[in-house]
């Protein structure tokens, strides 16, 4: 299945079990009860607004183009909506539509006070000088501004976005409405420009923790549990007490290196990252990989990983080169995906041969493959719990705008931390009941959050 359709889908997959459950919004009886279900699912499941405009981009070389673009607002009944734009090659509509509404339910999920919003450009922002993507990210501003605000819609960086776009476009927006709050219309701002320290590491830090509270804390206060279940990550997660679990990165951006770093430093699991991947290439050593010297060769060489031996031992990397895709392959015990959308899918998963992946990008596995991944017993920590690091500190960074009062790194981090821990405690005790229906409990949970707020706002017929 392609993401076009997916969380949609989700949404009323998740509404038909909560129909069933009469416990949940019980003054609904019979008919009405099925009306209410029905309203639920058309507000959760279409956008409140897609809007759609083409960027007039003088280009050096003389010529102009007009570049399409998106923000689709899908829904803001608990706040402002809230999501990144992208710049990507491969945007289209329907995938911003479905990226929107995965960010409604993943802020329900954390108690985030935000909604859901998604934009996109379609580039490849490799193919344009700084000067145009710096005219692309101020068009974008310019063309969308009547629906975006520090109350109404707060874009934040995504995929082939960061610091100095969101920075170029807070100015921008700064511009068209002169002498109006305008710190917390963007987040994932540079710090100078009233961004929040940690906000760049917050995703991959968020991704390692879910991990990491899933097999230092949750295994070993049920370890009973996992001794009487004889399933592939079961066996693996009591293993980790007596070796260090091997992890594979797909990714190498925002999320990948910072998961990675993670894993390099942490005090609390013993891992080491044996695989690490990028559009190019994946490096492997069973040994495991020199993380800080790999990070140091990416920020001089526009982000790439080295492709090659002589690059490898003139850094003094041991690594193996293989394959872009080898890293999905790979037998690790762990596999962190942190590229994009749609990498494993009804003709890779028997490939796959790790015991649990942690979704860091949004969306990377189709539902098809997820069932057949939980049917051999592999655990999915999904996208909408793993990855929310981001959105959270995004949200803090908004908060320090309204004050103007700055968090420490520390601080920032232990709030991160406290949050997804809170989720985490929601739903990790439902494990019990189905180990390997993490995502729907997600999906049930933020529905049920959701539409107890639509209930309350008296939008259910
Ligand atoms: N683009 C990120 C996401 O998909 C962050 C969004 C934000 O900070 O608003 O969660």
């Amino acid at each position: 299945m392609k993401l076009a359709s997916k969380y949609g889908e989700v949404v009323q997959e998740s509404l038909h079990a909560l129909l069933e459950d009469q416990s949940f919004l019980p003054n609904f009886k019979d008919e009405d009860r099925e009306n209410a279900f029905k309203s639920l699912e058309s507000i959760l499941s279409t956008p409140n607004q897609i809007q759609k405009s083409f960027l007039r981009v003088p280009l050096e070389n003389g010529k102009i183009l007009r570049i399409p673009a998106f923000r689709v607002q899908h829904n803001n009944a608990v706040g402002p909506y809230k999501g990144g734009i992208r710049f990507h090659e491969t945007v289209e509509e329907d995938e911003v539509i479905n990226l929107a509404t995965l960010m409604t339910l993943k802020n329900a999920l954390h108690d985030v006070p935000f909604g859901g919003g998604k934009g996109g450009v379609v580039i490849n922002p490799r193919e344009f000088s700084e000067k145009e993507l710096h005219t692309i990210s101020k068009t974008y501003v310019q063309n969308f501004c009547d629906i975006l605000g520090p109350d109404k819609d707060i874009p934040a960086p995504d995929v082939g976005t960061g610091e100095r776009e969101m920075d170029w476009m807070m100015g921008e927006y700064k511009t068209i409405h002169p002498g109006r709050p305008y710190r917390g219309s963007f987040t994932g701002k540079s710090q100078v420009n009233g961004g929040s320290l940690g906000r760049r590491e917050a995703t991959g830090k968020g991704v390692y923790y879910t991990l990491r509270y899933m097999l230092h804390n949750f295994v070993k206060e049920n370890e009973e549990w996992f001794k009487r279940n004889d399933n592939r990550f079961a066996k693996t997660a009591l293993e980790h007490s007596d070796r260090p679990l091997t992890i594979g990165i797909q990714g190498f951006g925002n999320v990948g290196s910072v998961a990675a770093l993670e894993s390099y430093n942490c005090n609390y699991l013993d891992t080491k990252v044996v695989a690490v991947s990028d559009r190019n290439v994946t490096l492997y050593n069973g040994d495991g990989l020199d993380i800080k010297a790999l990070i140091e060769f990416t920020s001089n060489h526009k982000g790439d990983l080295p492709t090659t031996e002589e690059a490898l031992s003139e850094h003094e990397i041991k690594a193996d080169i293989q394959e872009r895709e080898d890293v999905l392959y790979l037998d690790t015990d762990v596999l962190i995906l942190a590229a994009l959308e749609d990498q494993i899918h009804e003709n890779n998963v028997d490939q796959v041969k790790a015991r649990m992946i942690v979704e860091g990008a949004n969306g990377p596995i189709t539902l098809g493959a997820d069932r057949k991944l939980s049917e051999d017993g592999v655990l999915v920590i999904p996208d909408i719990l793993a990855n929310a690091g981001g959105v959270i500190v995004s949200y803090f960074e908004w908060l320090q705008g309204r004050e103007t009062q700055f968090y420490s790194e520390e601080e920032v981090f232990s709030l991160l931390f406290k949050k997804m821990k809170e989720t985490m405690d929601e739903i990790y005790p439902q494990f019990f009941n189905d180990p390997f229906a993490l995502r729907q409990n997600c999906y049930i949970h933020t529905v049920m959050k959701l539409s107890n707020i639509l209930y309350r706002h008296g939008k259910l017929y």
